[in-house]
């Protein structure tokens, strides 16, 4: 079976498996909307906006 596709309660980062590598918080739900990429958060107009410090792949919102 396939890993799953998960965005992490607490933080927002979408990541597989059983725990989130951003926050290490195990909470995550398939119920989510939007993806947005980071690359560089500290010139990034989006993750100003949603509040996202590190880079990586997020959610835009949870369900
Ligand atoms: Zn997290």
């Amino acid at each position: 079976m396939a890993n799953k596709e998960k965005a992490c309660k607490h933080c927002k980062m979408i990541f597989e498996g059983t725990s989130c590598p951003n926050c290490q918080g195990t909470e995550g739900t398939d119920s989510f909307k939007g993806k947005i990429t980071v690359i560089d958060s500290e010139n990034s107009e989006l993750a100003k906006h949603t509040g996202i410090k590190s880079k990586g792949i997020f959610a835009l919102r949870l369900r």
